[in-house]
């Protein structure tokens, strides 16, 4: 499973289309197709790295950009105001279905806790 047949990576080319909300040389973001709350933004490296497991540690500053675009989309939404949750779903256990990393953004209602 590379590029070629990745979905996001395809996102990433727009090769297929979806409602990017940002992107820049490194990092792009866009709406989740099936969204689990009123905001559910998807956080995705443009370089195809499938899974946190298979990171390299010099792939890891990665994570940090991550979570900082998924603060600043936050705060231009007013999330911030109410809150929001990050969530990073790991291999089979941990419910990942799309194997290109991915941190998802879900804000608008109250999120339940502990997740299913
Ligand atoms: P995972 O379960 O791997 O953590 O999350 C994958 C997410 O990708 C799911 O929330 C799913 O709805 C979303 N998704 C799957 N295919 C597409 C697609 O083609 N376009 C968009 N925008 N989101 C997708
Ligand atoms: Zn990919």
């Amino acid at each position: 499973m590379g590029r070629d047949n990745c979905i996001f990576c395809q996102i990433i080319d727009k090769k297929i289309s979806a409602e990017l909300v940002y992107e820049d040389d490194e990092l792009a973001a866009f709406r989740d197709i099936n969204p689990q709350a009123p905001e559910h933004i998807l956080i995705v490296p443009k370089q195809h790295i499938a899974k946190l497991s298979e990171m390299q540690d010099d792939e890891m500053p990665l994570i940090g950009k991550m979570y900082a675009l998924a603060k600043k989309i936050a705060k231009e939404n007013h999330f911030d105001e109410t809150g929001y949750r990050l969530v990073l779903n790991e291999g089979k256990n941990g419910g990942q279905t799309i194997f290109h990393i991915h941190v998802h953004l879900l804000a608008g209602r109250r999120l339940m806790w502990p997740p299913g």
